[in-house]
Parts: C-alpha cells; structure tokens; sequence
C-alpha cells in the first residue's frame, strides 16, 4: 500500500499555518509561575472563526491518525495530564480533543477522594497503576498533583509531607519519561468570574444541575490559597522531561484549539512510522 511506511504527515504541519502553542504556553524550566499575571482570557490573537474552528477540527482528525501509529509502533506511551479549578473544563477537554480517537487506544482516570485502598499507600501508587501501557494515552483527570493541591490548602498532611512531594514528583514523572512515556501536563487557566459564570450554570440549567456540588461552592472560597498551591507547582514540577502548559481556558474554543494542536505537535514530533512486516508478504496469496 502506497506510503503506509512513509512519515504519516501529508500536508504542511498546522503549525506553519497557525501558530507554535508548544513554545508560547510552555512553562520553561526555572520560571517562576505566577497565575495571577497569566490572562485567563488570553487568545494568542486567534478570534472565534471558521477558521480556528477548522484548525481544530484538523487537529483533532490528525490525532486519530496519529493515535492509530502509536499503537502499531507499540514503542512508547502519551499521559495526557489535566488539572484546573472546579469548572475549568477537564471533563469537557477530554470529550472535545479526544472525541476522534479511537476508543481502544486511550484510558480516562479521573483521580477523586482517595478510597481507603488508595490512602493506605504512598500517594503515587494510583497513578502509576494508572500510567498508560506502550502504544496507548493515557489522560489523567486530576492526578497526583491533587497531592500538593487540595491536600495542601485543606493541610490534610503537614507541611514537612507536601514539601518533599515536589521533588518526589520529579522523579516518577523523569522514571516514566526515561521508560518511554511522554508527559503532557495542562492547567486549565480560568478567572474567577468565570468559575462564577460556569458555576451559576450548574446552579440554573436543568441540564447542568446534576453537576453542581456544595464542594466546587466550598473550594471557591479557598480561591487564593489554590493559585498560591498551583503557582508552586507549576514552578517547581515543570521539567524538560515533563514541563506544565499554562492553557488560557476563559475560551472553550481557544482551549481546545491549543490543547488539540500541543498534542498532535507531540506525536508529531516522534516521526512514527508504521512497522515493516517480519515476512515476506508476496508468498502469501488470499484466495
Ligand atoms: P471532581 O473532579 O469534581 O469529580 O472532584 C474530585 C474531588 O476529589 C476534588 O474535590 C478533588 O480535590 C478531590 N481529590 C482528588 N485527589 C485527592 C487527594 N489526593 N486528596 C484529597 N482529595 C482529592
Ligand atoms: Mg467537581
């Protein structure tokens, strides 16, 4: 079959056309990370068009194709991590960007609560029972860096547990590198009026109620001490080997339009090619 070993692009990368998400919303290694002078509303000087919607469409098309690579290569895996506030969008990123994808290639964990298994280990056990096996994506909604997140605010261990959490972080997420497990990390940045504007939705939409819960109402007073948390780790977790991507999110659009482009320039970048067949195919004649 015609160019099935070949490089699976065949256009110009969208990148050419548009924009590198990869470099502009990369938190470089050593920048300190402060939320507050991150704008949530921010679009890149991309508007709300046909095109930027076709943009997206592309992307999220090529990661079907890319997706499908990945799998039959079978050398390495993606873990697609998302964390955000209550409303930032996690739930609806993951429908948006992987609605293309096969469904036998990827795995969703949404990390909650821990259950009383999950608390009776160290806090990495569950993710990495989680991580995706080679050939697959895995995505993460929430993670362990709920670790240095709620249970830092809510101070559920003390401040000599959490400290040491960052470091330990590094060194599972450099582990899963280094054994062929690419890690894509986004926060999902929204403002505070917007948390408000999404939560008011819940509150009024019949078809958002279900949604709603005392706890997103509880955590939005804690507002301040979550970005003080996020800014931490954001600074202190974003490495060469699994560096943070500080995603604008105010935009649905502009969300997925970032986060669907980041990926497919990820998987992109690994030149997949589909593997050569052991045998010599021509001996075999299909009746
Ligand atoms: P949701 O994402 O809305 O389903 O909510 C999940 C909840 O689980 C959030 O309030 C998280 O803060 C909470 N959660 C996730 N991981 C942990 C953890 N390690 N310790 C405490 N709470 C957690
Ligand atoms: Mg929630």
């Amino acid at each position: 079959m015609e160019g099935t070993n070949g490089p699976v692009q065949r256009e110009p990368p969208l990148s050419v056309k548009s924009m590198d998400f990869t470099k502009k919303l990369m938190v470089r290694t050593g920048t300190r990370v402060r939320l507050s002078h991150a704008d949530p509303d921010g679009t890149l000087g991309f508007e709300k068009n046909a095109e930027t919607k076709k943009l997206t469409i592309k992307a999220v098309e090529r990661l079907d194709a890319l997706q499908s690579l990945l799998y039959a290569e079978n050398k390495r895996a993606l873990l697609i991590l998302l964390q955000g506030m209550d409303a930032a969008g996690k739930d609806g990123t993951i429908r948006h960007v992987m609605s293309g994808v096969n469904p036998q290639g990827c795995r969703v964990t949404a990390f909650k609560v821990p259950s009383h298994d999950e608390a009776e280990h160290d806090f990495l056990w569950r993710a990495h029972l989680a991580t995706p096996e080679r050939g697959q994506i895995g995505i993460f909604n929430r993670s362990y860096y709920e670790d240095v997140l709620v249970t830092r605010v809510h101070k559920l261990v003390p401040e000599t547990v959490w400290k040491k959490r960052y470091g330990q972080i590094n060194t599972f997420e450099d582990l899963l590198a280094e054994n062929g497990v690419t890690i894509l990390k986004f926060f999902l940045h929204i403002s505070k009026d917007e948390q408000k504007k999404r939560l008011q939705e819940r509150l009024e939409d019949p078809r958002h109620q279900w949604k709603f819960s005392p706890a997103d109402f509880a955590e939005r007073k804690f507002w301040d001490d979550y970005i003080e948390a996020y800014d931490d780790a954001l600074t202190k977790c974003s490495t060469p080997a699994a560096p943070w991507y500080v995603v604008p999110a105010n935009h649905k659009w502009f969300r997925n339009l970032a986060i669907s482009r980041i990926i497919a320039q990820t998987l992109e970048g690994f030149q997949m090619k589909y593997p050569k067949p052991p045998f010599d195919l021509s001996q075999y004649k299909i009746k």
